[in-house]
């Protein structure tokens, strides 16, 4: 068996990782009232230890990184980070998944920094309900970022929906235009049960099947054939659309058998699965001065322990970390 297959066939490409567990939004599904004290400084991985822990996956067949958080941008020097992470060899692809606000300023330093994908949460479009959502008065500087990554020149952009009944539910359809006009991939994506203290009750899930059958009641929505870098995502396209949709049904359809991802924690954790806490420490054995082959016995053991599926959605089974500190 290959260095970076599981048990179960599945081959372990792809890095998420989450440089801070801090966020200039707070939204009510995400930042859970136990998660408001930040970690400090010295609990998060400091940039070069990040870009260790990055080295030694590659060499395990690690080929695609994603930044995410918190909010990745409100990281000090985060750009001067990404520059290093690009430039790592054998890293083929870096993307970014932020909330959009500091776009407008960082859009171009990030495009030069050499990403080229990134994702934007965008829940609603209604400025009222983004400040219900978010907890603060932001929306015009999201839609400023996301003018922003356009003209940069990103591609794709995605902009992530969280589909909620009773919050968003009435304005997928809104949303969901988004991708004719513009050439924006506009993905709903089932509410997760994460987080011990989360508001997440099954009646609010929007299943993947009910965001299908409201799209489909406003045009032709065609299937887009699937190609490497779609993830989970089932892609839609409207006819004579410039975007796309995308819907991930990790609640209703989980996608398990094609995982191909573990997750790094801002704090060194690498987790094996999103709604498991089971997680491997890497940063207590790197600041005791491991090596490179330790650093990877750690994640050949991370790729070893990931489980064949998750049982979120079952009765109460969920996670003890909320999002905004694993990273989502
Ligand atoms: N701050 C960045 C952002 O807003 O995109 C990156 C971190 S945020 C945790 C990443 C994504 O996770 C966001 O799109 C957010 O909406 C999503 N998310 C958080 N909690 C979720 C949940 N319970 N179910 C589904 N998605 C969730």
């Amino acid at each position: 068996m290959e260095m970076n297959t599981d048990p179960f066939h599945r081959k372990i490409t792809y890095l998420r990782i989450s440089i801070t567990d801090r966020c200039n939004l707070r939204c009510f599904y995400c930042v859970s009232a136990d998660s408001l004290a930040p970690l400090t400084h010295r609990d998060i991985l400091s940039y070069e230890e990040i870009l260790v822990i990055v080295y030694a996956a590659v060499e395990l067949g690690i080929k695609k990184v994603r930044i995410t958080g918190g909010e990745p941008l409100i990281r000090r020097n985060v750009l001067h980070f990404i520059r290093l992470l690009c430039a790592i060899p054998g890293l083929k692809d870096v993307s970014i998944t932020t909330n959009g606000i500091l776009l407008k300023d960082m859009a171009g330093l990030l495009f030069d920094a050499g990403i080229r994908r990134v994702n934007i949460s965008l829940d609603t479009l209604n400025p009222v309900k983004f400040q219900r959502i978010t907890r603060r008065d932001r929306f015009r500087d999201v839609l400023a970022g996301i003018s922003a990554a356009k003209e940069a020149g990103f591609s794709p952009i995605k902009l992530n929906v969280v589909a909620i009944k009773g919050i968003n539910d009435d304005e997928i359809q809104q949303l969901a235009r988004l991708s004719v006009h513009q050439p924006y991939t506009v993905r709903f994506i089932e509410f997760m049960p994460i987080g011990k203290k989360s508001c997440w009750h099954r009646e609010k899930v929007i299943t993947s099947d009910e965001i299908k059958s409201r799209l489909e009641s406003m045009g032709s929505l065609q299937q887009v054939p699937s190609s490497v870098n779609d993830g989970p995502a089932k892609r839609y396209r409207f006819e004579n659309a410039k975007g796309e949709i995308g819907i991930i049904s990790p609640i209703s359809d989980h996608f398990c058998a094609t995982c191909n991802r573990l997750r790094l924690t801002a704090d060194g954790k690498l987790r094996p699965c999103l709604f498991s806490d089971h997680e491997i420490d890497i940063k207590a054995p790197l600041r005791n001065g491991c090596t490179q082959d330790e650093i990877k016995k750690l994640f050949k053991k991370g790729i070893a322990e990931k489980p064949k599926q998750h049982h979120a959605g079952h009765g109460n089974n969920t996670c003890l970390r909320p999002m905004s500190k694993i990273g989502g």
